[in-house]
């Protein structure tokens, strides 16, 4: 096993009912800013449960963070907290919410000529606001991380930054809450964690079994209850509480210590979210079953133990079992409802020309040296 600090301060408030208790996290004298989406909380009855809670605070409320949360956007909260002297943010909606309102608690305080340096340039977050968040989409584990992902819409870069200042003081996970959603973000959810898992596990082994099994536990996990949940015509408590946890333990750090991350599928997912649109998740679909196609021999041995203790594949050469992982991975993906080839969203190999120059002059891809800059096109040019 590798070296590690693990560190997560973020307390989790889980279960129905829970949002009621908001009052006991929040400092009674605080200013709060009440970020959110694009109204889905409105008509779920989220933002009257968190209104309910808040009645005694100074609620200032800034709606309209887009999937994909755009700088632009962010930007114009930024300039309400500082002018209204917010000094606390609590987030209400899915990951482009939370993820947004770690960028206002940064960019709040930041110095620079340029916010969007924080990202752009990985410019270094002395100070950040504190935030708290409600969760109505499990998926991204921005919740119960420090990290995020913003848009710049001029420009359509799609970029991560992250600092441990930006974990959020709490997070309420009502499983309730996700009863609203509709089966494309269910599905989201579900794909994202799976990625998120796969990009920590599906590397190289470091002997690391209790990582290594708290990983196949989730990804099971994930299997099992995903389905379940898309063809369940009333939600089922239990199912979604188990779908909600999973994806917040996906990405809280637990399963990444001590071993080889590498997050290459983000990273050429991202490109397709920015230049085409294409939901997240589905970005990540589409690329993965391409990346392990191209990573077979240098990531055999995990391949090999994810074919036997997630799939069940025991019979037949070793190029057999990592092919049929590979395609049954895919099968899941197909089997909660997404398409997973470039065709199938008109992107094509014009696309892949200017999303490979994205990549021209950076290192590797992810974190670790197997994928390369010279396979981004050979991994998007087999999922066509
Ligand atoms: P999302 O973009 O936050 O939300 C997707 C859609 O779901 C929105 O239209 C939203 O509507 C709706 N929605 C959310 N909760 C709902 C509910 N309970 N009922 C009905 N509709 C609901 O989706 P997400 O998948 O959670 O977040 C994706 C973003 O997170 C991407 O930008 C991705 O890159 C990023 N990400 C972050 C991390 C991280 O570690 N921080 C990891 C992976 C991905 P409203 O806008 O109306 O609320
Ligand atoms: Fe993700």
């Amino acid at each position: 096993m590798e070296n590690f600090d693990f560190f997560n301060p973020v307390k989790i408030l889980f279960g129905k009912g829970k949002i009621a208790e908001l009052g006991n996290h929040i400092p009674k004298d605080a200013k709060i800013l009440m970020t959110y989406g694009g109204g889905s909380i409105k008509k779920n009855g989220v933002y009257d449960q968190v209104k309910t809670a808040l009645e005694a605070y100074h609620v200032t409320e800034f709606g309209g963070i887009e999937p994909n949360p755009h700088f632009e956007t962010l930007m114009k909260a930024v300039e309400i907290v500082r002018s209204e002297k917010i000094d606390f943010l609590l987030a209400v909606g899915g990951g482009s919410v939370l993820d947004g309102t770690k960028f206002i608690a940064a960019a709040t305080y930041y110095e620079g000529e340029d916010e969007w340096d924080i990202l752009a340039k990985h410019a270094e977050i002395s100070k950040a606001m504190d935030l708290g968040a409600v969760l109505t989409l499990a998926a991204t584990g921005s919740e119960m991380n420090s990290g995020g992902v913003v848009t710049k819409a001029a420009t359509k870069e799609k970029m991560a930054f992250g600092n441990p200042l930006l974990f959020p003081k709490f997070s309420v996970l009502d499983p309730e809450t996700t009863y609203s959603l509709p089966q494309r973000q269910i599905t989201n959810g579900i794909v994202d964690a799976f990625v998120h898992v796969m990009e920590q596990y599906l590397t190289y082994p470091v002997n690391s079994p209790v990582q290594d099994r708290f990983a196949e536990g989730i990804l099971l996990t994930l299997i099992e209850e995903g389905p379940k949940a898309l063809a369940s015509a009333t939600p089922d408590y239990e199912n979604r509480a188990n779908l909600m946890w999973a994806a917040t333990m996906a990405l809280n750090g637990l399963i990444g210590m001590g071993v080889k991350s590498d997050w290459a599928t983000h990273m050429i997912g991202h490109e397709l979210t920015a230049f085409h649109g294409i939901d997240h998740a589905v970005t990540l679909a589409i690329v993965l079953p391409g990346l392990l196609n191209q990573l077979k021999e240098k990531r055999g041995e995990k391949l090999l133990q994810y074919a036997e203790r997630v799939w069940n594949i025991t019979e037949g050469s070793e190029k057999k079992r990592k092919n049929l992982a590979i395609e049954k991975t895919e099968a899941f993906f197909n089997q909660v409802g997404i398409a997973t080839h470039l065709s199938e969203y008109n992107v094509g190999q014009d696309s892949i020309d200017v999303i490979v120059k994205r990549f021209e002059g950076r290192g590797y891809v992810g974190m670790l040296p197997d994928v390369e800059v010279k396979d981004v096109a050979e991994i998007l040019e087999a999922r066509l």
